[in-house]
């Protein structure tokens, strides 16, 4: 048996500036194998351009790179992500939805912008969308303008206070349910997987995500607390469901919050793989 330290490991969770990360995709795969991964997903929100960019250099320094993407999805009034896997990038219902997607984040930031200068906020459209540059557009990029204009003092407090869930500026990433959205991801021959089920705060709804066929579970995550990990390691294997993992890393968006955070062990890769073949 191989030490635990010699114990292959993937991150099946980060994001790159084509989304809301601070990082290029040539920094995720290098830091990636700095901290001795055997493989990682790059996992953008709506977004599947950082592959072809990231492939190349992950060929060149022997990582292995998965196709991923982060989906978002609303169900009652709360935001679900979804995680993909293994899907062909080129299919063309998946194409449809990610342009579809753009322009309505797109639309979204408009209207958030409007109900946050409704509250006070004098912020335009514009500022956000200098900083999101050619990515994906999400919260993130509002809540750096929010920074900048000093209206927080920290990110996270535009989440408590004008973007989040509770708050007067928040739009959900996307109208489409759940089962839409994983319609779209078994269109293209990819493994839908619920992530961060922390985050979504109702087990309950898990069951009838697999029955719309939901495949896997993001059971480690670095929000993720042991007894969590537990819980939904066990959902995992009532229900059948694959299970992932991996930090959420965003750079400087979430400090402290390095990648390999919650890495899985390699197995856990090989089924998501054996079930996508
Ligand atoms: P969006 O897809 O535009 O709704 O943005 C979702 C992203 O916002 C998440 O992936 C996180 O990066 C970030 N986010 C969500 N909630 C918080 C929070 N409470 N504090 C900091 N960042 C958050
Ligand atoms: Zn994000
Ligand atoms: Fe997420
Ligand atoms: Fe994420």
């Amino acid at each position: 048996m191989p030490a635990e330290s010699q114990m292959a490991l993937a991150d099946l969770h980060t994001h790159t500036y084509f989304s809301d990360g601070t990082e290029s995709p040539a920094r995720v795969v290098e830091m990636a194998k700095a901290a001795g991964l055997a493989a990682i997903a790059i996992t953008d929100h709506d977004n599947i351009d950082a592959f072809p960019v990231a492939l190349p250099i992950a060929q060149q320094l022997g990582i292995e790179l998965l196709v991923g993407i982060e989906m978002s999805a609303s169900y009652d009034g709360l935001e679900v992500h979804l995680l993909s896997y293994g899907f062909d990038r080129e299919n063309v219902v998946l194409q449809k939805h990610l342009s579809e997607q753009k322009a309505r984040r797109v639309e979204r930031v408009h209207t958030m912008v409007k109900r946050l200068q409704a509250v006070g906020c004098q912020i335009e459209a514009e500022e956000v969308f200098a900083i999101a540059g050619a990515g994906t557009v999400g919260r993130p990029h509002v809540a750096r303008v929010l920074l900048k204009h000093g209206y927080i003092s920290r990110l996270s407090e535009a989440f408590s206070r004008y973007i989040g869930p509770d708050n007067p500026g928040f739009v959900p990433g996307s109208p489409l349910a759940p089962k839409e959205v994983i319609r779209v991801i078994r269109a293209a021959n990819g493994i839908p997987v619920l992530a961060h089920p922390i985050f979504l705060k109702r087990d309950q709804l898990i069951a009838t995500f697999v029955e719309q066929g939901l495949g896997g579970l993001e059971v480690f995550h670095s929000n993720h607390p042991p007894d969590a990990v537990a819980r939904y390691n066990k959902l995992a294997n009532r229900l059948g469901l694959l299970k992932t993992g991996g930090s959420d890393f965003h750079g400087d968006t979430k400090e402290g919050l390095p990648i390999g955070t919650s890495a899985i062990p390699y197995h856990f890769v090989e089924a998501l793989k054996r079930r996508s073949a």
